[in-house]
């Protein structure tokens, strides 16, 4: 794709172009390949410039983390710089002592159980987060991650699987109780006709009865 007006790099002038778009990446940094310059890529709108246009309006871009951002266009639609791995490791790189990258799809391979990796093949973030939160709270030893036999991923897909469970359970607790719920309100609607029914049936034989005694 091209940028209108054209997009040089910052650094050396050279002009910028990318030739496909696989997602929106406006507002995300790279790296010129001639001058190895950082800059951000010039925002654009995705709804107003989708990826078949190739030449895209270029927005006024901010310097500085842009990631996570909810930007507007002139036409005002609203839409969300999107965040790269890289920059969430340096961004929290900040706050603390990055200790060692951590990738979930990596560590899935890396799990012994074949039957706990078939589990989480779709990803265990929910795991590694409650796995995170529990050892946050007993206090963690980073030697754990050294000890192939206490690492932390069997534990976290563990908890995966046990929270999907109880989601499961949620579920099919919603849909039972929902089945009772609509039986329950059946039986009752039964009872209402019935009860009317008789309530009718006593109102006739009344009238009749009055009928009979007028006569
Ligand atoms: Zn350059
Ligand atoms: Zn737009």
């Amino acid at each position: 794709m091209e940028f209108n007006p054209p997009f040089n790099c910052p650094g050396c002038n050279a002009v910028k172009s990318w030739k496909t778009e696989p997602y929106f990446c406006g507002g995300t940094p790279a790296t010129c390949s001639e001058c190895k310059r950082a800059f951000t890529i010039p925002l654009y709108c995705p709804e107003c410039d989708p990826p078949h246009k190739t030449v895209k309006a270029r927005l006024v871009t901010p310097a500085g983390f842009l990631g996570g951002t909810v930007r507007k266009c002139p036409a005002n639609h609203l839409f969300t710089v999107p965040v790269l791995t890289s920059e969430v490791h340096s961004v929290l790189g900040q706050m603390g002592t990055e200790l060692g990258k951590y990738y979930q799809s990596e560590r899935i391979e890396k799990l012994q159980d074949a039957k706990l990796k078939q589990a989480v093949s779709g990803g265990y973030c929910a795991g590694v987060a409650l796995d995170w939160i529990r050892r946050a709270l007993l206090g963690g030893k980073v030697t754990y991650a050294k000890d192939p036999n206490k690492r932390r991923d069997e534990r976290a897909a563990f908890a995966w699987t046990e929270d999907a469970k109880r989601v499961d359970w949620a579920n099919e607790e919603d849909e039972r109780r929902t089945a009772a719920l609509n039986k329950s309100i059946k039986g009752l609607n039964l009872r209402k006709d019935a009860s009317f029914a008789a309530y009718n049936k006593r109102w006739d034989e009344l009238d009749a009865d009055k009928k009979l005694s007028v006569v």
